[in-house]
């Protein structure tokens, strides 16, 4: 009995698949860089609203073949973000109870859309005692504990089945130039880096694949030292990416280039998309947009053409009353002026001057 409902989970998730179609690759003006295209892989149009649809996915997929999910399974996750949404989801598709633990000082929106979706959330009052609640409650309701930093990584098929990165490769196929020079993402779990690493070198690509780090991550710190050790104690201000211990689903192999982003520069970067191409999109998108724009006129100074590829994660509306707001950047102590101009003169000319040179 077990195992037909499994079968039927799994169908289940193939069917709400089959209904949705992929998210768009849409190309992106820049006067400055002529011969140079850059596109947006616009990953907030899921129906959860983020790549972490792609993960949840894989996730209850993963969890379903390995026989960790099963009929009256409760899921647990140690998330306030995106991944929860995207968890609660699925969970809610196949009648699973799910909880979230997340820290008390989660904003009362994020609470709301996780419940929205079925989903139940559990606090804690220091935000580094998220993994082992998530783990206690998951052995105490005899539940599944999800774990996204370290299984994202392996849970998705990274050799294709329409894969984040099979399905950038297919939709350049026309372009003019349809092999990236560059495609460039943020690390949170580290699982859409890997899976774009994986497979550029699977399928022999040229492409080259740049991950943009916050300065408040240890991702970037580790990449150059090799030391998995590294923590910090303080957030990335950059809600998605960037994160205070090595993660187990990073893949540093893989990785031809890391970038640090100033936040002020991936806020910078995300207002100044949002009035190129009318949409909002948050801050990891905005750190994607910068350093897609820095190697842009890398390329140029270099003479080269080609193309890059950067990725929106999710949408801006999530933001509006902190990275977008004006008052909250003053109170952050962050100014975003000298970067607004740093981006403007670039995408106008395909010149990059560094900020206090
Ligand atoms: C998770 C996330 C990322 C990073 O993706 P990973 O595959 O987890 O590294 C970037 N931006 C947003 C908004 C996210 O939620």
């Amino acid at each position: 009995m077990t195992r037909t409902w499994t079968q039927q989970a799994i169908a289940c998730i193939e069917r709400d698949y089959q209904r949705t179609s992929d998210t768009h690759l849409f190309p992106l003006e820049l006067p400055g860089c002529k011969g140079i295209d850059m596109y947006i892989k616009d990953e907030s149009s899921h129906p959860t609203g983020s790549l972490k649809h792609r993960l949840a996915r894989s996730l209850f997929l993963y969890g379903l073949c390995n026989g960790w999910i099963r009929e009256g399974t409760t899921v647990v996750e140690a998330s306030s973000g995106s991944t929860a949404v995207s968890e609660a989801y699925f969970a809610r598709m196949l009648g699973l109870p799910f909880i979230a633990v997340m820290p008390r000082s989660t904003s009362p929106a994020k609470i709301a859309q996780i419940e929205f979706y079925g989903g139940q959330c559990s606090f804690v009052d220091d935000p580094a005692q998220v993994y082992a609640e998530a783990e206690r409650i998951a052995r105490e309701r005899k539940g599944h504990n999800m774990d996204q930093f370290t299984y994202a990584e392996r849970a998705t098929d990274w050799r294709g089945n329409n894969n984040i990165a099979e399905s950038i490769f297919n939709q350049m196929k026309s372009e003019p130039h349809p092999l990236p020079s560059w495609i460039v993402v943020g690390a949170g779990t580290g699982g859409t880096s890997a899976t774009i690493g994986r497979f550029i070198r699977y399928q022999e690509f040229d492409s080259k694949l740049c991950v943009v780090d916050p300065p408040n991550s240890v991702f970037h710190r580790y990449y150059e030292s090799g030391d998995a050790s590294v923590t910090l104690d303080a957030g990335s201000d950059v809600e998605g990416i960037g994160r205070p211990r090595v993660e187990a689903s990073f893949i540093p192999g893989v990785i031809d280039r890391m970038m640090v982003v100033p936040n002020e520069g991936s806020y910078a970067a995300m207002r100044y998309l949002h009035k190129m191409v009318g949409r909002r999109y948050g801050a990891s998108t905005g750190t994607d947009f910068y350093g897609a724009l820095r190697l842009a006129c890398e390329m140029k100074e270099k003479g080269q053409q080609g193309s890059i590829v950067a990725m929106a994660c999710d949408p801006g509306e999530r933001y509006l009353d902190t990275y977008y707001n004006d008052a909250w950047l003053e109170k952050s102590g962050y100014d975003i002026r000298p970067y607004e101009a740093q981006i403007h003169q670039a995408v106008q000319t395909g010149r990059w001057t560094e900020i206090g040179a």
